[in-house]
C-alpha cells in the first residue's frame, strides 16, 4: 500500500531506491560495577586505545573525502581527541568508574553545558553524541554506528544524521535522504545541498518506513512515498534528472521570460570563494559575511590585515557590485574578540551592528579597511549592517558608511525593520533581507532547531508577508530591496520574493544556474501571481503548493 508523508524540502530532485537506515547506536544501561584500583591504569589504556582507533578512522574517511567533506570527519576526528574530555572521562575512571560510563558521563556533561550555550555550540551536540557513540562502540567490541554502504543506490533515512555520516555519503549510492528531524540550516541539510543529493527534513511519521521498503523522495515538493507506482517513480526520477542537467547548464544574467531583470548575486566568505562566483554566473557579490573569516580569531585583525582580507573579495569583481557586510557577531557566530557579554539568549542579545552602538571601534576600524580595499575597485562597494532594528540604528550606521564614500544599506532580520523599512529607507540607500533570521524572529524559532524545521520555514506566509511590505516599501520610493538568506537559493521561492517585488537574489553560487533557469522560464507577471498565491494560504506547505501550480503552469 502506498503511503504518502510529509515533510520540509531542503535539496531539490528526486531519488528512489529502497530504505537504509544508520546503524543502531550502542545502548548503555544498568548500574556497572566499580573498577579495582588496580585496573584502573588498564582502563584508561582501554579508553585511550579506543578514542585513537576512531579517531585514526575518521581521519582515513577524511583522506578518501574532499572539500567540506574531508573538513567535517578532521574536525570530528580533533574533537574526538579533545583533552577537555580525555580528562574529564580519565578522571572518572580514577576514581573507579568504568570506561563506557565515564566516557556517557563526560560527555553528558558537555552536551548540556553546549546546548545550554545554544547557537553554534548547541549545534557540536549532536557531533558529540556521535564521537560517544563511536567511543562506547569501540569500547564494547560493536561494530562502527552510522550510515552503512549499500550495495544498490538507496535513499537514507534516519532521525537525524551526524556531521561524520553524512560527510562520506556518495550520490551515487544514497540517492535521497530524509530524516525525522532536521532543520533546513542543519548539517544534514548543508551536506546533502553540497553533495546534491535530494534531501527532505522534519518528515513525520518516518520511523514506521523499515528498511528495504521501495521509496521516493521528493526534495522539491517535499514528500516522502512509500511503495509508490514502479513505473511512475521511474518516470518522475527520469523527468527531474533531466530537468536538473538542464538547470546546470543555464548561463545568463537574471531576467524573467519577459526581460524584467533581478541581479543574481553571490553570497561568499572569502576570496576563494568569491572567485569560484566569478567562475560562474554571478552578476557580482550580494552577502561578503566577513565574521566568518574572524571565527577563530583571538584579536582583531588590524586595518591592514583586515584590508587584504577585504580586498580579495572585491577583486574577483573588479567591475561589479560587491555588497559587504559588517561583523554579525554574536548567537550563532560569537567572535572571540567581540567582547561579547554572557547572555541567557545570545540570538535577542548583544548582536550584529548592536556590538558597535556603545563602541563603535570594532566597526571604525573595519569600515575604514572596506573603504581602503574598496580604492582597489572599479565597481561600486556597498555596505551593509546586520540586525539592525530601529531607524536610529540605520541612520547611525548610515553616517559612518557615507563620511568613507561607500554605500550604507541595512539588512532586514527583525520584524521591526521590515515594518519600518520605508523609513529605514530613508536613511539608507538599499535594503537586504535576511531570511534565514527574519523567519527566525518572526516566528521565534531557533533556526538551529532540530525540531522546529516547519517553523524555520521562509515559505511561512508571515514571513513572506514581511518581505512583501519591505518590497513595496522599497518600490515606493525607488531603492533596491535584496534577499540574501537561503530562500534566495530556492528557485521557486525566488520567483515567489520576485513576484513580491525584490529587485536582487544572493545565495550560494553553486544554486544560482538552477534560479536563473527557473527565472528565465516565468514572466513577472506569473511570478506575481504566484506570490499573490502564496500570499493568501496560511502555512508553508500550502504556499509552496499554490505558487508552484502557477509557477508550472506559466
Ligand atoms: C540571514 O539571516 O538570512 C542572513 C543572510 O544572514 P546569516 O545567515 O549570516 O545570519
Ligand atoms: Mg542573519
Amino acid at each position: 500500500m502506498t503511503t504518502t508523508l510529509q515533510g520540509t524540502p531542503v535539496v531539490p530532485g528526486i531519488g528512489y531506491g529502497p530504505v537504509v537506515r544508520p546503524a543502531p547506536r550502542p545502548t548503555v544501561s544498568g548500574i556497572a560495577a566499580e573498577v579495582p584500583e588496580a585496573r584502573r591504569e588498564a582502563e584508561r589504556d582501554r579508553f585511550r586505545t579506543a578514542v585513537t582507533a576512531v579517531a585514526a578512522r575518521l581521519e582515513e574517511r577524511a583522506e578518501r573525502a574532499s572539500g567540506q567533506a574531508a573538513e567535517v570527519l578532521r574536525t570530528t576526528a580533533l574533537m574526538a581527541q579533545d583533552p577537555t574530555l580525555a580528562t574529564a572521562v580519565e578522571g572518572a575512571i580514577g576514581t573507579g568508574t568504568p570506561a563506557v560510563q565515564a566516557v556517557v558521563s563526560a560527555t553528558e556533561q558537555f552536551t548540556t553545558m553546549f546546548a545550554t550555550a545554544g547557537g553554534l555550540m548547541a549545534e557540536r551536540v549532536t557531533d558529540l553524541e556521535d564521537i560517544r557513540d563511536r567511543v562506547v562502540s569501540a569500547l564494547l567490541g560493536l561494530p562502527e554506528p552510522g550510515v552503512p554502504a549499500p550495495e544498490v543506490p538507496s535513499v537514507l533515512l534516519a532521525d537525524d544524521l551526524a556531521p561524520a555520516d553524512t560527510a562520506l555519503l556518495d550520490p551515487q549510492v544514497v540517492v535521497a535522504l530524509a530524516t525525522r528531524l532536521g532543520g533546513p540550516t542543519s548539517h544534514t541539510a548543508i551536506i546533502a545541498r553540497q553533495l546534491g543529493i535530494p534531501c527532505v527534513v522534519a518528515v513525520t511519521g518516518l520511523e514506521d518506513i523499515a528498511a528495504g521498503t521501495m521509496v521516493l523522495v521528493d526534495g522539491d515538493t517535499g514528500t516522502v512515498v512509500a511503495d509508490p507506482d514502479e513505473d511512475d517513480a521511474l518516470e518522475q526520477v527520469g523527468a527531474a534528472s533531466a530537468r536538473a542537467v538542464e538547470a546546470a547548464r543555464w548561463r545568463g544574467r537574471g531576467q524573467t521570460a519577459d526581460a524584467h531583470a533581478v541581479d543574481l548575486m553571490a553570497n561568499v566568505a572569502d576570496g576563494a570563494a568569491a572567485r569560484e562566483a566569478a567562475a560562474g554566473v554571478a552578476q557580482g557579490v550580494g552577502l561578503f559575511r566577513t565574521e566568518l573569516g574572524f571565527l577563530s580569531a583571538s584579536s582583531e585583525p588590524s586595518i591592514a590585515q583586515q584590508t587584504a582580507i577585504y580586498a580579495g573579495v572585491i577583486e574577483a569583481f573588479p567591475d561589479a557590485k560587491v555588497v559587504v557586510r559588517t561583523l554579525d557577531a554574536g548567537s550563532d557566530k560569537p567572535l572571540v574578540y567581540a567582547g561579547l557579554p554572557e547572555e541567557a539568549n545570545p540570538a535577542l542579545g548583544v548582536r550584529g551592528l548592536r556590538i558597535a552602538l556603545d563602541d563603535p571601534g570594532i566597526l571604525d576600524r573595519q569600515l575604514d579597511a572596506i573603504a581602503a580595499a574598496a580604492e582597489r575597485s572599479h565597481g561600486p562597494v556597498w555596505v551593509m549592517a546586520p540586525m539592525v532594528a530601529t531607524v536610529a540604528e540605520a541612520a547611525f550606521f548610515a553616517e559612518r558608511v557615507r563620511s568613507r564614500g561607500l554605500v550604507p544599506g541595512v539588512m532586514i532580520e527583525v520584524p521591526a525593520a521590515a515594518l519600518l523599512a520605508e523609513a529605514l529607507l530613508a536613511e539608507v540607500d538599499f535594503v537586504s533581507i535576511g531570511t534565514n533570521d527574519l523567519t527566525q524572529y518572526t516566528m521565534a524559532a531557533d533556526r538551529l532547531s532540530p525540531s522546529l524545521a516547519v517553523l524555520s520555514d521562509p515559505w511561512q506566509p508571515a514571513v513572506l508577508t514581511l518581505v512583501r511590505l519591505t518590497a513595496e516599501a522599497g518600490q515606493r520610493v525607488g531603492k533596491p530591496v535584496g534577499v540574501c538568506g537561503e530562500a534566495a537559493a530556492d528557485p521557486l521561492l525566488a520567483c515567489v520574493l520576485v513576484g513580491l517585488g525584490v529587485t536582487s537574489l544572493s545565495a550560494a553560487a553553486a544554486a544560482l544556474p538552477a534560479v536563473g533557469a527557473r527565472l528565465a522560464g516565468v514572466t513577472l507577471a506569473t511570478c506575481q501571481e504566484a506570490a499573490q498565491a502564496a500570499l493568501a494560504t496560511t502555512d508553508p506547505a500550502a504556499a509552496r503548493e499554490a505558487a508552484r501550480a502557477i509557477l508550472d503552469a506559466g
